[in-house]
């Protein structure tokens, strides 16, 4: 079954979307918008209607993950219509802009462009709204708190105590805004050698869990660094897809029985 979660009141839902989800990361680099695209289709091989929102303007990356090519079509009412790839419905900040425009625009352009992806797409009715966020703690992860109800965050870190600094960041930004945060995915968690199998910590150990933990938050998950979550998503399936039964693929289906 679906949840519904219960919402901040005073905004103003998307018609057909039930619940928004946030994926957040405290810096870039650390693996959101892969953890945010197998979450999206993990969900929808439970049965789900999900839709996945693109609002990484540095670095709008669900086209590829999901090897969407050419632009949406524009219906009647003038909204952005989202295309389909692997079972979920997807609009991206990568539509609106072209390619290297994205790090010159400014503070009010950002915003605009976040509404506009907010209240121009024609999502079909959707169970769930996984929305990629921009890293860090800027005006995009405002505007959207500020303008629909999310009704949670997962922030995804790498075990490294630098990124895990950024992760408190952004936990008490989502805190301020009434967004709450459901837990926390450390991805990288540990490299396992694709020749002999040893397992390595390239950047450190249980960090993420540690920082859950001190934060009183859920531990959602460990994802290990491996070549093969790369290769897929550099291909546009996301693992989760093409290795369904894979013990990665199985992570990644824990995490969605969570959110
Ligand atoms: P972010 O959204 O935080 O900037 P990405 O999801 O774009 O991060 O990931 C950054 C890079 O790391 C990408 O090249 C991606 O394919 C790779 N990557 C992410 N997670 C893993 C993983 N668990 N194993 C291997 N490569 C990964």
């Amino acid at each position: 079954g679906v949840q519904i979660h219960k919402v901040q009141d005073g905004l103003k839902p998307i018609e057909t979307v039930k619940n928004i989800i946030a994926v957040a990361s405290g810096k870039g680099g650390v693996g959101k918008s892969t953890t945010a695209v197998n979450l999206a289709v993990a969900l929808a091989q439970f049965g789900a209607r999900v839709g996945v929102l693109d609002a990484d303007i540095y670095g709008p990356s669900q086209p590829i993950l999901l090897g969407v090519k050419g632009k949406p079509d524009i219906n009647q009412k003038q909204q952005m219509v989202p295309p389909k790839a692997h079972g979920v419905w997807v609009n991206s900040f990568g539509f609106l802009i072209e390619e290297n425009q994205a790090a010159i625009w400014r503070g009010p352009m950002v915003v605009q462009a976040m509404n506009q992806l907010l209240t121009m797409t024609a999502w079909p009715d959707l169970d769930y709204l996984i929305v990629d966020m921009p890293p860090g703690t800027g005006d995009i992860a405002l505007s959207l708190a500020q303008k629909v109800p999310v009704v949670g965050s997962v922030i995804v870190t790498t075990p490294q105590d630098i990124a895990l600094l950024d992760v408190r960041k952004g936990a008490s930004m989502f805190e301020k805004v009434n967004v709450p945060v459901l837990g926390i995915v450390e991805n990288m968690s540990v490299h396992i050698c694709s020749h002999c199998g040893h397992a390595e910590h390239i950047f450190g150990e249980d960090g993420g869990k540690r920082l859950a933990q001190e934060l009183q938050l859920d531990y959602l998950g460990g994802l290990p660094l491996d070549i093969k979550v790369r290769e897929n998503s550099d291909r546009g399936t996301p693992i989760v897809e093409s290795e369904q039964h894979s013990e990665i693929s199985r992570i990644y289906q824990q995490l969605a029985r969570k959110v």
